[in-house]
């Protein structure tokens, strides 16, 4: 498998290369045709899989398609991880033009406002200072989401995020693309799947 016979387009061809992968790991070989065809998904794999270029290769693609502001919202547990992911994005994007936010705690608040005033297409978050941007920082909405991706969605739920990630579940399209990443699926992550995703391809690795 390669990533053009995935249906991927050169631009995300060549960065891939760039980055040195050489071929598709088992999770974006499953899911990439799957997102690309427009369905949600609930990918249960381990960090090191390869989850992240997974679900963020489809996103770019489609955001190069369409490109809009604040087309992908990316729900993270930690910092670190929305930083590494952030700059996954980046890379992958490079030759795209793409603008990403990392949006989350121990941070400035009017740094952050800043960065949300220049309409960036991805927002990287930790859902907690999300929503405090969502109450608190005028005229930042995410009225147009396309697409929705909690990321270790078991951690997030550990974590106590459960009512943040309803809030912002509130406030984004009901007919956006979701997807849902978990190491585990336990009876928190299947209830916020009922919740948060249409009709889901499961996929495992
Ligand atoms: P992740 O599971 O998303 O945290 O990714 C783990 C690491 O694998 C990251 O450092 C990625 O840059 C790298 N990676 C992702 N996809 C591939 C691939 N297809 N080939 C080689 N390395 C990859």
């Amino acid at each position: 498998v390669t990533f053009e016979s995935l249906g991927i387009i050169p631009q995300i061809c060549e960065a891939c290369e760039r980055l040195k992968f050489k071929a598709p790991s088992e999770i974006q070989a499953k899911s990439i045709p799957i997102a690309l065809q427009g369905r949600d998904i609930i990918g249960l794999a381990q960090t090191g899989s390869g989850k992240t270029a997974a679900f963020s290769i489809p996103i770019l693609q489609e955001l190069w398609n369409a490109p809009q502001p604040f087309f992908a919202c990316i729900m993270s547990p930690t910092r670190e991880l929305a930083i590494q992911i952030a700059e996954q994005i980046e890379a992958l994007g490079s030759t795209m033009g793409v603008r990403c936010a990392t949006i989350v705690g121990g941070m400035d608040m009017m740094t952050q406002a800043i960065a949300l005033s220049k309409k960036p297409h991805v927002i990287v978050c930790t859902p907690g200072r999300l929503v405090d941007h969502l109450e608190n920082t005028k005229g930042f909405n995410l009225k147009h989401l396309k697409y929705l991706i909690l990321d270790e969605a078991d951690r997030l739920l550990d974590l106590d995020f459960g009512d943040e990630i309803d809030k912002v579940l509130k406030v984004i399209p009901r007919d956006r693309h979701t997807y849902l990443f978990s190491a585990t699926m336990t009876n928190k992550v299947e209830k916020l799947q009922r919740a948060s995703l249409v009709n889901p391809v499961k996929i495992e690795v």
